[in-house]
C-alpha cells in the first residue's frame, strides 16, 4: 500500500513495499506518481546478528555473518542501485528516480522482534545481545556516474530532506538510539557499489565515539555551563586559518587537530542537535556549501577523492543539550597515489601521527579554483 507524506522544500514521499516485504521510500519534487511494482521474487530475509560486547573496552561490535554473501562491485549494467531498464530488475522498480531510501538488503542491523534491551555490561560475563537497529541504503540520484559534488543544489536540498525524514523517523522507534547517515566513496576505503549513495545506520546502542563525545561533553557543560562543539567551532571562527568556506548558515573548516590529510567539519552556525532540528533557512543554504566543499576536495588533485562523509548528531534520547550536528569528511588521499593508512599507531594504539598540518590541507582546499 503506498503512503504519501508531504515533507519541506516541495518534496513528496511515497512509500511503496517491495516484493520480499522491505520499504522503498521515493523523495520527490516534481509530482512524480510512483506505481510500479516490484517484480523479482520474494527472498527470504537473513535473521538478526548478534551484538558482542568487547569487555576491555566496553564497545559493542556487531557479528553480522551472513553478509559475507553481498554483491562486490558489480559492472555497471548489473548496478543493483540504478533504475529498473529493460531486464535487469534492481532494487528501484521506477525507471527513473530523484532520490530513493529502501531498506538494506542484507542489514548489519534490523528491527528486533517484540521487546529489545541491551545486556549490562557486566565485564567478560556480559550476555550476548540482539544486533537491533535499522539499516537503510539512500541513493542520490538515478545517473550512475555522478557523484555529489555534481548533483544539482535543488537534488542536495532533497537529500537533506530525505536525512532529516529518515531522522525523524528512525528517532520514534524505541529500540533506536543513535541515527548516523553516511557515505562512503572509493574503492581504496571498501565501498562495493559504485552508484552515487549512502547509508543510513540507526543503531540501538551508542557508539564508541558518541559515548566519548557524550561524556566528555556533559563534563565540559558541568564544569563551564557551556557546550563543548559551541566552544570549537567559537575558536575555530577567532582563528579563521583552517576555514575553507563559509555561507550565512554555515562554516567549513579543517579542524584544528585533525586525524586525516584532508578532513572537513561543515556546521551549521546556528548550533542544532540533529538533522530534524535545522530551520528552513540553514536547510536552504546547505546545498551551495555541502557542493563547494566537495569540489574543494576534488579539485585538490584533480581526481575523485575517496572519502567518508558522515553526519554526526545526538542521540535521539541522550545528551541533546550538549551535542551537536555537524557532517564529517575525511579522506585517507594524502597525494596522488598516497594513502594514510591506519596501521600499528592508529589501529593498534588509537593514537592519530599527521605527516601534514590542517592548516596546510586548509590552504590546499581554499587554493582549488571552482
Ligand atoms: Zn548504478
Amino acid at each position: 500500500m503506498d503512503e504519501i507524506l508531504e515533507l519541506s522544500a516541495g518534496v513528496v514521499r511515497t512509500s511503496r513495499t517491495m516484493s520480499d516485504g522491505r520499504t522503498i521510500r521515493y523523495y520527490d519534487t516534481d509530482a512524480q506518481n510512483r506505481t510500479v511494482a516490484d517484480q523479482r521474487p520474494a527472498e527470504e530475509q537473513p535473521g538478526i546478528g548478534e551484538l558482542r560486547l568487547d569487555p576491555l573496552v566496553n564497545e559493542w561490535v556487531v557479528m553480522a555473518a551472513h553478509r559475507q554473501g553481498r554483491i562486490f562491485l558489480p559492472p555497471k549494467e548489473l548496478c543493483p542501485l540504478c533504475p529498473t531498464t529493460g531486464d535487469l530488475l534492481t532494487e528501484i522498480p521506477e525507471d527513473n528516480f530523484e532520490v530513493v531510501v529502501f531498506d538494506n538488503r542484507s542489514p548489519s542491523l534490523r528491527p528486533p522482534e517484540g521487546d529489545f534491551a541491551l545486556p549490562d555490561m557486566v565485564g567478560s560475563d556480559t550476555d550476548e545481545g540482539v544486533a537491533a537497529g535499522k539499516c537503510e541504503v539512500i541513493c542520490f540520484t538515478a545517473d550512475h556516474g555522478g557523484s555529489f559534488k555534481t548533483l544539482s543544489p535543488q537534488r542536495v536540498r532533497t537529500l537533506l530532506e530525505a536525512w532529516r525524514d529518515r531522522t525523524r523517523e528512525l528517532s520514534q522507534q524505541p529500540f533506536i538510539e543513535h541515527i548516523a547517515p553516511f557515505e562512503n566513496r572509493g574503492e581504496e576505503i571498501g565501498v562495493t557499489l559504485a552508484h552515487p549513495h549512502g547509508q543510513i545506520y540507526a543503531y540501538s546502542y551508542l557508539p564508541a565515539r558518541v559515548v566519548k563525545m557524550l561524556s566528555i561533553a556533559q563534563a565540559h557543560h558541568a564544569k563551564t555551563g557551556r557546550v563543548l562543539f559551541d566552544d570549537v567551532v567559537a575558536r575555530e571562527l577567532r582563528d579563521g586559518l583552517r576555514i575553507i568556506a563559509k555561507n550565512e548558515h554555515w562554516v567549513a573548516y579543517t579542524p584544528y587537530a585533525s586525524r586525516y590529510p584532508f578532513e572537513i567539519h561543515v556546521t551549521p552556525l546556528q548550533p542544532v542537535a540533529d538533522l530534524a532540528e535545522l530551520a528552513p533557512a540553514a536547510c536552504d543554504s546547505f546545498p551551495a556549501i555541502a557542493i563547494e566543499v566537495m569540489q574543494r576536495l576534488d579539485g585538490v588533485f584533480g581526481i575523485d577523492m575517496a572519502y567518508i562523509a558522515a553526519w554526526h548528531q545526538a542521540p535521539v534520547r541522550q545528551g541533546r543539550d550538549v551535542l551537536r550536528l555537524h557532517w564529517q569528511i575525511t579522506s585517507v588521499r594524502r597525494a596522488p597515489g598516497k594513502l594514510k593508512y591506519l596501521a600499528g599507531s592508529e589501529s593498534a594504539m588509537g593514537a592519530f601521527i599527521m605527516d601534514m598540518k590542517p592548516e596546510q590541507s586548509a590552504q590546499q582546499l581554499k587554493d582549488v579554483k571552482l
